[in-house]
């Protein structure tokens, strides 16, 4: 064990069971990157989301070691939205539950009592916070918390983005992909998508023009090449200060997160 830095990885998965042991008490944040395997339109790989939830949890254990672990990301999630795509995967939304559910259990059962789960994929948010849901009546004695990567910097992104319409495989995403992993990116196929409302058939248009109401259809509907927004305006400088911020935002969080006192078990 490397006692003043914390052991040699962060990450759960490259340690050994004994190095593990002690690791509650001196990493008490355990981080679960959730993501998919999704078409990302034209020009980014179908584990994008993956990516950049791996990344995001890595940056973030690196900035607060070693008072953070993270473990193994689940690379595919809930993406029935996507499947007129070729290639996409999707879980039910009550299997992603069942995961995250047993995931957290695990690290409850070896006393990580602070968890915190990370995902690049907005298509598994409903899933995830019905999982807390259930977690938190469960284990009352568990500090359990969520998000996203880009709603953490949605400032930042309306600031950075170009288009009318953005979201999924767009500038936004498409910037912080080529930050995290350029190998992500076929930069001789960045196109525009459906980036503006008159881009949009009349599901589509009614699904993105009533802020507050939710009316999910499928992405064929919405973009014939599966991308919102305009790939073309992406950068690395814009990705690393999507990504950047988005790190230290979490972290200031997580921070917090390790300060709280452990919760004490409600008896019944
Ligand atoms: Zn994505």
């Amino acid at each position: 064990m490397h006692t003043d830095t914390g052991p040699r990885s962060f990450r759960l998965a490259d340690l050994t069971w004994p190095e593990i042991a002690e690791l509650p008490a001196s990493a008490p944040v355990a981080i679960i990157p959730l993501g998919a395997c999704e078409q990302h339109g034209p020009a980014l790989a179908q584990r994008t989301d993956t990516t950049r939830a791996e990344v995001v949890a890595d940056l973030v254990a690196q900035r607060m070691r070693p008072r953070v672990v993270v473990t193994p990301a689940i690379p595919v999630g809930v993406s029935e939205h996507h499947m007129d795509f070729p290639g996409t995967l999707t879980l039910t939304p009550d299997t992603l539950r069942r995961v995250v559910h047993e995931l957290v259990l695990s690290l409850y059962r070896h006393g990580w009592r602070k968890i915190f789960v990370l995902t690049g994929h907005g298509g598994n948010n409903a899933t995830v916070e019905v999982a807390l849901t259930g977690l938190r009546a469960e284990l009352t004695d568990l500090y359990i918390g969520w998000s996203g990567i880009t709603p953490v910097v949605a400032d930042l992104a309306k600031e950075l983005a170009h288009s009318e319409l953005r979201g999924h495989s767009g500038e936004v995403e498409t910037s912080q992909a080529m930050f995290v992993d350029p190998d992500l990116v076929l930069a001789d196929r960045l196109s525009r998508g459906s980036a503006a409302l008159d881009d949009l058939g009349a599901a589509g248009r009614l699904s993105r023009s009533h802020p507050g109401i939710h009316f999910p259809v499928q992405y064929r509907t919405l973009s014939a090449n599966g991308t919102l927004g305009d790939a073309r305006q992406a950068s690395k400088q814009a990705g690393d200060r999507l990504v950047s911020t988005a790190v230290e935002r979490i972290a200031g969080f997580l921070t917090g997160l390790v300060e709280l006192p452990e919760p004490a078990r409600e008896t019944p």
